[in-house]
């Protein structure tokens, strides 16, 4: 095994290689830029750029690359060479500042949902000094932002930076009003879990709709599935132990602090959780364990399925974002203390992010939703499609006697007792586990549950950090007007109480009874994703990204469109393969096996019969489905159409597999086309 310690970060150009590698004066430049956000000269960058090659020429790389977060959902990179040619027909290696910081790719088919004529093909990365570069295949790929001709951004990243940067201003101002004066900045952390599948890689090819669509669009259900939860936290598998090695010591080199790996509910499902870093290296992080985890189980022949449905019948994989504020100085603005009903400024905090999570709950919706996630969210295995808060009973009373002007003390925290002598023991939680909501207040973090496994984590930070900060920038207008900041203070969370208190609900999350509770106090309940993407053009909404300077209105309308396309596409794709299959091998193989069987038992008599009548149910089903999704195709205005494939094609793909399920359970094994669940879940 090898030295962690040693390999951890080995190929990065962090902040340990920058300080040995450049002179002290560029380091304390470019950390001030890094930190401070203060503006990059072109000088610099040459002296940065120089020494970034250096190093990565070490590393064995030859070409360099912008690396970037179009809004296809995955990253973008194109690699150019360090090579310069010379008088003498010799090359050298060269990089100069304006490469590092400057990319010009062409970007005209990259999503722009109308924003970037296609005559202006001209985009531009330019390079984030906030995450740090790495060298990976013999590249180096530097993280950038990615914006068209005309400055429109184009990606995830940009507004995730930009809404850091308010919650950063807005979150100091209610510190200094505190009388903090040594805190720098304030950023936000987080830690996202990742759930993923592990199939084998034969049987994957063997199925069109896990190559085209990343999910199984049939399927019986295996005789056992997920009811004896004997896979929870189980034994993992040496071949799946290996794969986790590799993985770690491959996400360590390139300095992502994975933490976590075990086992998760659904059979051959696993979950992988690193160690919480400011928001934008975690979403870059996040971006690379996905690549890892897909590459790392093709060399160990098997696929890594990152759908967030992959299997009808058993557990879906999701994210959870784990979200908190940290000062530059180390403290946590979310840890209530031994006393919170005391903190005021914890308390405060609190109250920010319950007004936030009210007052935007349609965005942060929005901000979870896809095709993908449709299929998890309010089906009781995941949080319901509808946004509440977990808060735990004490902090909720402890806000109660605020709302009520009571008098809360806080009970000292008791010692949780095994009743075993030999155990240690240890202080109880004050808040436990709530599995069923989608925003839980988990001790010093919140835990936002909704997150589908393939999504960028950058768009709900993005939502997470704009509300924020707006319910913050409110609060500190306050404070600063107030003559006593303390009674005002308390006042705030007062009146955060008084006027939200309908988003906490500590109570069960799958049941219908949370669902009328939810509708009676007037909480958004939108179960799809067609049903929730209007809240882009709410004008509230438009309004908060536009006054924090995240989006543009056009910038909004943008992401809107190329979301409804994005929906309608998916689906498109799911409909042609479940298409190809069922006219090239689900429909042969069932008639085929008909015409085997013979009617000399009764038991030949009465398959036949009813594969007769199933075959006919799926050739009809099919007709439907391909006339639907004709149909839809025809349609032109993008909302429209969408709910068309919303309400229409995948209701007809969910009934011609209903069919073919059917029938796959009364065919032979060797008749029948593809690998069954069975041999899918449990052949790793
Ligand atoms: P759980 O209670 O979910 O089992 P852990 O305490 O192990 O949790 O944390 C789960 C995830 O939350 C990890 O990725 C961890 O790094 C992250 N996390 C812990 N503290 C913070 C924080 N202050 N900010 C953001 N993420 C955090
Ligand atoms: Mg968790």
């Amino acid at each position: 095994m090898a030295n962690v310690p040693e390999i951890f970060g080995s190929q990065v150009f962090n902040d340990s290689v920058m300080k040995n590698k450049l002179p002290k004066e560029i380091y304390k430049s470019l950390k001030k830029t890094i930190e401070k956000g203060e503006d990059l000269d072109i000088g610099l960058a040459n002296v940065v750029a120089a020494a970034m090659k250096d190093w990565a020429l070490e590393q064995g790389a030859t070409h360099y690359t912008h690396w970037f977060q179009p809004l296809t959902g995955v990253t973008a990179e194109k690699h150019d060479s360090f090579i310069s040619p010379t008088d003498n027909g010799t090359v050298i290696m060269e990089f100069s500042g304006k490469e590092l910081i400057k990319g010009e790719p062409d970007a005209s088919s990259f999503p722009s949902g109308g924003l970037r004529a296609t005559f202006e093909a001209r985009g531009y990365t330019a390079w984030d000094p906030t995450s740090p570069a790495f060298v990976k295949d013999g590249t180096l790929y530097i993280p950038t932002v990615f914006c068209s001709y005309g400055g429109q951004t184009l990606d995830t990243k940009t507004p995730l930076l930009r809404s850091m940067e308010e919650l950063n201003r807005e979150a100091l101002r209610i510190l200094r009003l505190f009388g903090d004066r040594t805190t720098n900045s304030v950023s936000t952390t987080v830690g996202p879990e990742q759930e993923y599948f592990l199939i084998d890689k034969e049987l994957y090819f063997k199925r069109k709709d896990l190559l085209f669509t990343g999910r199984t669009l049939f399927g019986a259900p295996a005789p056992k599935g997920q009811e004896m939860d004997d896979h929870y936290f189980g034994t993992i598998k040496p071949r799946v132990a290996a794969f986790m090695r590799d993985l770690d010591e491959s996400l360590w080199k390139l300095g992502v602090l994975a933490k976590t790996k075990h086992n998760e509910v659904a059979p051959a499902q696993h979950e992988l959780a690193p160690i919480f870093s400011t928001t934008n290296v975690a979403v870059d992080g996040n971006h690379l364990t996905m690549e890892m985890m897909r590459r790392i189980a093709d060399e160990h022949g098997m696929i890594c399925l990152l759908h967030e449905k992959p299997f009808a019948g058993v557990n879906g994989s999701g994210k959870h974002n784990n979200w908190s504020l940290s000062t530059d100085t180390g403290r946590n603005l979310l840890d209530p203390g031994k006393t919170p009903a005391e903190n005021a400024q914890f308390l405060l905090f609190l109250a920010a992010v319950i007004v936030a999570v009210d007052e935007y709950q349609g965005l942060l919706r929005v901000s979870v939703a896809s095709a993908g996630n449709d299929h998890r969210l309010g089906a009781n295995e995941a949080p319901p499609a509808i946004i509440s808060i977990f808060l735990g009973d004490e902090l909720t009373a402890i806000l109660r006697d605020v709302e009520s002007g009571a008098n809360h003390r806080d009970t000292p925290v008791s010692a949780m007792e095994l009743g075993v002598h030999v155990l240690p023991s240890f202080p109880k939680d004050n808040t436990d586990r709530n599995r069923t909501s989608p925003f839980a207040f988990t001790g010093n973090k919140f835990e936002f549950r909704m997150l589908g496994s393939a999504q960028n984590i950058a768009q709900p930070n993005t939502v997470l950090n704009t509300a924020v900060a707006d319910v913050l920038a409110g609060f500190a207008n306050r404070l600063e007007g107030a003559e006593n900041v303390l009674a005002e203070a308390r006042e705030l969370v007062r009146e955060a109480m008084r006027d939200h208190k309908r988003i906490i609900f500590n109570g069960n999350g799958y049941s219908e009874e949370w669902t009328q509770e939810a509708a009676r106090r007037g909480l958004l309940n939108l179960s799809s994703t067609v049903a929730c993407l209007p809240q882009m053009l709410e004008r509230k909404n438009i309004d908060l990204f536009v006054r924090h300077g995240i989006y543009t209105e056009r910038e909004i309308e943008s992401r809107y469109e190329i979301s409804l396309e994005n929906y309608v596409k998916t689906i498109n794709v799911e409909a042609l393969t479940a298409l190809d299959m069922l006219s090239r091998d689900i429909l042969p193989a069932v008639s085929a096996y008909i015409d085997d069987l013979g009617d000399a038992t009764k038991y030949e008599k009465a398959v036949r019969a009813e594969l007769i009548e199933l075959c006919d149910r799926i050739y009809e089903n099919a007709k439907a489905l391909e006339s639907v999704t004709a149909e839809g195709r025809t349609i032109a205005d993008p909302l429209a159409q969408a709910t068309f494939y919303h309400d229409r094609v995948t209701t007809a793909l969910l009934s011609v597999r209903q069919a073919v399920d059917l029938a796959e359970t009364k065919m032979p094994t060797d008749y029948w086309p593809m690998p069954t669940y069975t041999d899918l879940l449990f052949r790793v």
